[in-house]
Order: structure tokens, then sequence, then C-alpha cells
């Protein structure tokens, strides 16, 4: 009975160091998740400033890659599928120094008519 107590409590000291451990992993792996994070928007460049939204340019003007049917109720017509490329930019606020970020718009354009 003794021997049976001794190994258990041996076997229950294993799991909660056990569980220690495997509680501790995801703890750590979020504290560095957390400190890349705003090294992110460190700039480059001069590893001082942070880069901060500037601006939005567009690139691309809207130009049509596609059509389809009419999906407003017009019997004939089609929609134009068109999309623009537009840029937001990111100014360092410490050298200086820009970057851009590349987004797409999209939007349908109706040409339909009874
Ligand atoms: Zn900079
Ligand atoms: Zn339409």
């Amino acid at each position: 009975m003794s021997n049976f107590k001794k190994k258990f409590s041996v076997f229950a000291a294993l799991a909660l160091i056990f569980s220690f451990v495997v509680g501790m992993v995801p703890a750590q792996a979020q504290e560095m998740e957390a400190e890349i994070q705003p090294r992110a928007a460190l700039c480059p460049d001069c590893n001082e400033g942070t880069m901060v939204k500037k601006d939005d340019v567009v690139i691309l003007d809207w130009y049509t890659y596609g059509q389809q049917f009419c999906v407003h109720g017009y019997p004939y017509g089609v929609d134009l599928l068109q999309r623009r490329v537009c840029a937001s930019v990111y100014e360092c606020t410490f050298c200086g120094s820009q970057s851009r970020n590349e987004y797409t718009n999209t939007r349908v354009v109706c040409e339909g008519h009874r």
C-alpha cells in the first residue's frame, strides 16, 4: 500500500511538472508575438522612427477586367466589373523614409437597361 502511495505521489509530481511546462509554452509564445508586432512598424531604414500612414494614392485608375449579366433586374445590358489599384503611403516619423502598401478596390458598374 505504501509502495503504491509512493509511486502515485511521484506520478502526481511528474504530472504537476509536466502540466506546468506545457502551460508555460503558450504563454511564452504569446509574449514573443506581442513583442514582434510593434517591431513590424519600425522604420527599416533608420530603426528609430515608426511607420505611420500618411496618405492614400491611386496607382492605377478604374479599369474594366470583366463583365457579368446584369444582376439589378434589367433584361438587357451587362454589369462591368472594374477594379483599381491604390496604395497606402507610410512615412517614418524619424527619417522621413516612405513605403507603400498596395491594395485593390473593386466595383460593379451597372449598364443594364430595358
Ligand atoms: Zn526612418
Ligand atoms: Zn446591373
